[in-house]
C-alpha cells in the first residue's frame, strides 16, 4: 500500500509499504479522509537526528476491512474515524471514566511471548516504520488497536468526520469537559483555527452567553460567527486583553488557548475575570513532554492566589525535583515575584529559555483580584 513516510526532516516521500495482517485486536482500515494537524506538521519539520521512519497523520476516516480474532466492537465496512489515545479499559482511570488519561495505553503493538521484539505492523524496505500517534493517516491503509476507532454513521460524510478525531474532540474536550464551561458564562478562544472553532462550537453547545473569538486574521471571523462567536478580536486594532474587558466589563469567566504562543497564554489568564478559568490547549510540539505531564497530574492552580504567585500542580504521581525555576526568570524583578513549580516540574530539555509554556508571566492582581483563577492543561 501507498504512504507517506517521514524520514527526512520537513519532507514526506510517497512510498509503498508493507502492511501485516490484523492481530487478535487491531483492525486494518482503509482510509478515505485525512486531516492535516499542526501536530503532524511539528514531527514533519523538527529536527530529530537518528528519528525512526514514520507515517504521519492522527486524525483519519476510513472504513473497515479486516479485523483480528477477538475484535467484536467493528466487522468489516463499518465506517470508523480513529483516535489518539487507545485507552486500556482496565486500569484506574479507564474504569474511572478518563480514559484518556489511561495508565496503560495499548496502541502500539506488544511482542509476542516468544518474540523480544514486536513484529512491525509497516515494513519498508524490510526496516520497521512507526505510525505516529500509533495511527500513521497519511496512507491508503491503517493497522491500528479497536480501541483506536470508534464507528460513525454510514451517511457522515468522511472528509468531515475526519477531523473529529484531534481537532474537533480537542476543541470541543476542553470547553465541554476539562473547563466545563457553564450556562450564560463568557469565554475567550485565543486562535481560529481547526481547535479554536471547535472550541467555539463548544461554547456554543455549553449554553455560554458570550463567545469572542480572538484572531489576526480578521476574515476568519465570519466563519467564526457561523460556528457559535458573538464578538470578534483583533488585535491589530488595539490589546486583545482591553478590547476583552471593555466588550465583557472586566473579563470573561473562561477563556481558552489555542496556539500554543508564550504571549498568548499570558493574555488568556490576564483577560479573566476573578474566579475565571485559563485552559491552555495550545501545548504541542517542544511543550509536549510538559503539557502530557501536567495533563497527567491534573491542573495549575493558584497563579492569581498564591500571594507568592508559585503554581502548584496537583496530583498523583510521585514527587519529582522538589523545586524547580522556570528558565525565564525576568532577572529585573525581585526573587519573591518569580514563579516556581513545585513537584512535577518540567524538565530542563521541554524548550529554550524564556519559550515555555508553563512558564506564563501574569501581571501581579490586586489583592481583591487574587480569587482563585486557575489554569488548566488539556492534552
Ligand atoms: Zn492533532
Ligand atoms: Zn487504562
Amino acid at each position: 500500500m501507498k504512504a507517506a513516510i517521514l524520514q527526512t526532516p520537513g519532507q514526506l516521500d510517497l512510498v509503498d509499504l508493507v502492511i501485516d495482517k490484523p492481530a487478535a485486536h487491531e483492525v486494518l482500515i482503509r482510509v478515505v479522509g485525512s486531516g492535516l494537524c499542526h501536530s503532524d506538521l511539528h514531527a514533519i519539520d523538527a529536527q530529530v537526528p537518528n528519528r525512526p521512519i514514520i507515517v504521519p497523520g492522527h486524525e483519519a476516516s476510513g472504513i473497515v476491512e479486516q479485523v483480528g480474532s477477538e475484535v467484536t466492537y467493528v466487522q468489516p465496512g463499518d465506517h470508523v474515524i480513529t483516535f489518539l489515545v487507545q485507552f486500556c479499559g482496565e486500569c484506574e482511570y479507564c474504569l474511572g471514566g478518563r480514559p484518556t488519561i489511561c495508565a496503560t495505553p495499548v496502541g502500539a503493538r506488544k511482542p509476542d511471548a516468544a518474540a523480544t521484539a514486536p513484529n512491525p505492523r509497516l515494513t519498508y524496505q524490510g526496516k520497521p516504520v512507526g505510525q505516529f500517534a500509533n495511527l500513521g493517516a497519511f496512507a491508503e491503509q491503517m493497522l491500528v488497536h479497536e480501541h483506536a476507532v470508534a464507528k460513525i454513521d454510514r451517511d457522515y460524510p468522511m472528509d468531515r468526520a475526519a477531523i473529529i478525531g484531534c481537532g474537533v474532540c480537542t476543541g470541543l474536550g476542553s470547553v465541554l469537559k476539562s473547563a466545563a464551561v457553564r450556562p450564560g458564562s463568557t469565554v475567550a478562544v485565543v486562535g481560529g483555527g481547526g481547535v479554536g472553532l471547535s472550541a467555539v462550537q463548544g461554547a456554543r453547545l455549553a449554553g455560554a452567553r458570550r463567545i469572542i473569538l480572538v484572531d489576526i486574521q480578521p476574515e476568519k471571523f465570519d466563519l467564526a460567527r457561523k460556528a457559535g462567536a458573538t464578538d470578534c478580536v483583533d488585535p491589530g486594532q488595539g490589546d486583545p486583553v482591553q478590547q476583552i474587558k471593555d466588550l465583557t466589563g472586566g473579563g470573561v469567566d473562561y477563556s481558552f488557548e489555542c496556539l500554543g504562543l508564550k504571549a498568548t497564554c499570558e493574555q488568556s489568564v490576564q483577560m479573566l475575570r476573578p474566579g475565571g478559568v485559563a485552559t491552555i490547549i495550545g501545548l504541542g510540539g517542544r511543550h509536549l513532554p510538559a503539557a502530557r505531564r501536567a495533563a497527567r497530574a491534573g491542573r495549575l492552580h493558584g497563579l492569581q492566589q498564591l500571594p507568592r504567585r508559585h503554581a502548584q500542580i496537583h496530583g498523583s504521581r510521585p514527587p519529582g525535583p522538589p523545586r524547580h525555576r522556570l528558565p525565564d526568570r525576568e532577572p529585573h524583578r525581585p526573587r519573591r515575584y518569580q514563579r516556581r513549580l513545585r513537584g512535577h516540574a518540567p524538565t530542563p530539555d521541554t524548550g529554550p529559555p524564556g519559550d515555555h509554556v508553563s512558564a506564563v508571566t501574569v501581571p501581579r492582581r490586586r489583592r481583591s483580584e487574587r480569587k482563585n483563577c486557575k489554569i488548566s492543561a488539556y492534552y
